[in-house]
């Protein structure tokens, strides 16, 4: 009964969270932009997945819990620090995840901010910087109180599914599409390619893993290799979020003028 009770509430606060504390952007580029986003950064997504997008000279972004840097998850390897310096030198951007990846929509205010802060003190460490970090709902797991402490904290905040963005969007719920092993949404990656570049939309891709027998939220190097050429040859930009951002921002100001 108390977890029916606790669930409802929950829902009721997801609920009203998709109407408040909004930060809507225009999305009215001359191309579709893809973003290639890992989460928890598994070895084999700092290592193979980077690699991937490096050959086709793009960089992604990589949503850390700096709570399981150095450690394993789900029996693979988690990266580790060397990892995450190499990803920043090379030009790719990193987010915040939560410190010990657990679910936001059910912590205290005072729990949430301890963890932020806490995750945010260990990427200022790595150099990054933490004015302008986005971030990612570990599990998805997006509430009100979540919502309104992460609107005044980060650039963006990720849920996970949705699909692809187009015409204006709420920064604070970015909407993703999961590329994993085991197919989770209905539309396949390839038709949201083709409608964020005809649409000039946002597609934001989230996958974990990038290994030959992937976890079902992972993927293949093959698989993660074709639909980076099918992002290319769609004519897509390829960015970071940061960029990404950067780049609507930019054109919703050069629409005003
Ligand atoms: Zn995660």
């Amino acid at each position: 009964m108390t977890e029916s009770v606790s669930r409802l509430s929950l829902r009721i606060s997801r609920r009203l969270s998709q109407h408040a504390f909004k930060q809507n952007l225009r999305l009215q580029g001359s191309n579709g932009v893809v973003c290639f986003t890992f989460d928890d950064a598994p070895a084999s997504a700092c290592q193979t997945g980077a690699r991937i997008l490096e050959q086709a000279g793009a960089r992604g972004t990589f949503y850390i819990a700096g709570g399981l840097t150095g450690h394993s998850e789900q029996g693979k390897p988690c990266h580790t620090e060397a990892d995450l310096r190499r990803l920043l030198t090379a030009g790719h951007e990193l987010g915040c995840h939560s410190f010990s990846h657990v679910r936001c929509d059910t912590l205290t205010a005072k729990a949430l901010q301890d963890e932020l802060d806490k995750n945010a003190a260990f990427l200022a460490q790595l150099g990054v910087d933490t004015r302008r970090l986005n971030f990612a709902y570990p599990f998805g797991a997006y509430a009100y109180q979540a919502k309104r402490i992460g609107r005044a904290r980060f650039r963006s905040s990720r849920v996970t599914g949705g699909g692809l963005e187009s015409g204006q969007v709420d920064l604070n719920a970015l909407k993703t599409h999961r590329l994993y092993n085991v197919p989770v949404d209905t539309d396949s990656v390839e038709t949201l390619i083709s409608r964020a570049a005809q649409e000039q939309g946002w597609l934001i891709i989230n996958t974990h893993d990038v290994e030959d027998t992937p976890s079902r939220y992972g993927i293949s190097p093959a698989r993660l290799e074709q639909v980076v050429a099918a992002a290319l040859a769609a004519g897509c930009k390829l960015m970071t979020m940061n960029a990404a951002i950067d780049y609507w921002q930019q054109q919703e100001d050069a629409g005003t003028d």
